[in-house]
């Protein structure tokens, strides 16, 4: 266990080799599901880099443990996806995430939530009629829902994992593909991906004003990106200097701390409110 910036009590099961205290942690994560306070998102704004203005945003779960204290995805999520549980968790992070884009859409500020999907997902040959039901029962439109998967994801099972997107595409559904850069990108795949958006991940983004190789990625995925028709998301900007070069580059969309941490719900709406103006 380690303390955060704010102190609070952080347990890592990646370092815990314990299997009878991931066994219990499992259980625990069930429970949480179960459970309404639990599990609770955070949201991160996309920002329209030649507007300044908010084109999105991503749901990121977080974990309240009622021992062990917050606990970040990084820590539960592997651990959820080596077992069957990241579908019950996969789907009660999307109702949460519909219900709040539903109620942003209704208090007159529509707003297309991101939502992260798994393997597992992808795999499931229901999933996309699960997720159109999810929509049909919250309100959402579906132009409001958008997911991110990597090219990981797809590659465990590419027949499959294709079906899968083209049904959530061709129902209307937005799809991004997230970490770009990482693992072993496939032109070939990237281009029979029915997607409309690509994000660069951050370890290139956060290197690309220093080391001369990493803006020649960044710059080369924009490229990519435009080629193939691609909205191009760059995340992980922490300051001005990124920011002013992915402009300059002719990069869409942006995320980070330089503009926005990932917020609870009611934060988030403060935070929108200020940018209206
Ligand atoms: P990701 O999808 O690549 O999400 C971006 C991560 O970068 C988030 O970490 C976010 O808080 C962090 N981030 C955003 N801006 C900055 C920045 O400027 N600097 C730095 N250093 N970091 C930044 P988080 O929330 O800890 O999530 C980590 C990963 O956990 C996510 O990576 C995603 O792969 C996974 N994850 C999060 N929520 C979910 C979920 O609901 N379902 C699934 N399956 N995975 C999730
Ligand atoms: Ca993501
Ligand atoms: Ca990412
Ligand atoms: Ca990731």
């Amino acid at each position: 266990a380690a303390a955060d910036a704010t102190g609070v009590q952080q347990y890592d099961p990646a370092h815990d080799t314990n299997a009878a205290h991931r066994l219990e942690l499992l259980g625990d994560l069930r429970r949480a599901i179960g459970a309404d306070d639990q599990i609770i998102l955070h949201y991160q704004p996309k920002i329209d880099l030649v507007t300044g203005r908010p084109a999105g945003v991503e749901a990121l779960v977080r974990w309240n443990h009622p021992v062990k204290g917050r606990m970040a995805p990084d820590t539960f999520i592997p651990m959820a996806e080596s077992t069957s549980l990241i579908r019950p968790l996969t789907d009660h992070v999307l109702q949460i995430a519909a219900r709040q884009a539903r109620q942003w859409q209704q208090g007159g500020t529509p707003i297309p939530v991101a939502v992260n999907l798994s393997t597992r997902c992808l795999l499931d040959p229901h999933f996309a009629d699960h997720v159109f039901d999810l929509l049909q029962r919250t309100g959402l439109p579906v132009e409001l829902l958008e997911l991110e998967v990597t090219e990981s994801m797809v590659m465990a099972d590419p027949d499959r994992a294709l079906a899968v997107l083209r049904a959530l595409h061709d129902g209307g559904i937005r799809l991004s593909v997230d970490d770009f850069g990482t693992g072993h990108s496939s032109m070939t795949y990237l281009q029979r991906l029915p997607v409309q958006e690509l994000k660069i991940d951050r370890s290139f983004v956060q290197q690309m004003t220093d080391v001369d190789g990493d803006a020649v990625l960044v710059r080369t995925a924009i490229t990519l990106g435009h080629n193939l028709g691609l909205s191009v998301v760059a995340e992980g900007i922490e300051d001005e200097e990124t920011a002013a070069a992915l402009r300059e580059l002719g990069c869409d969309i942006a995320q980070g701390y330089h503009f926005a941490r990932p917020m609870p719900a009611d934060e988030f709406d403060r935070w929108l409110a200020g940018t209206a103006v």
